[in-house]
């Protein structure tokens, strides 16, 4: 079970250091520590690139939808071939 350690959350380092006699990783650039177990547990890193993954999804689908959008507005704009002047009659 030699997990690949992630960075440093505090500095994004990446020479992570681990001491197996006290069960502690730290960060050799900024001293941040925790246990060998906790290291790779980023719960807030993971909610926050869920969300994104979720936003960026929604951003699809909304540019999705635009550009269909876009395309229905060119087309039907060649139907109208004559313009109509009223109130000329009248005048006549
Ligand atoms: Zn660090």
């Amino acid at each position: 079970m030699s997990e690949k350690l992630k960075p440093c959350p505090f500095c994004g380092g990446t020479k992570i250091c681990t001491e197996k006699g006290i069960n502690l990783n730290y960060c050799d650039n900024c001293s941040a520590e925790s246990n060998v177990e906790r290291w790779n547990t980023r719960p807030i890193e993971d909610d926050l690139r869920k969300r994104i993954a979720e936003l960026e999804a929604e951003i699809d689908q909304l540019a999705a939808h635009y550009a269909t959008e876009r395309q229905d507005d060119k087309s039907p704009n060649d139907t109208q071939t004559q313009t109509i002047v009223y109130g000329k009659e009248r005048e006549e």
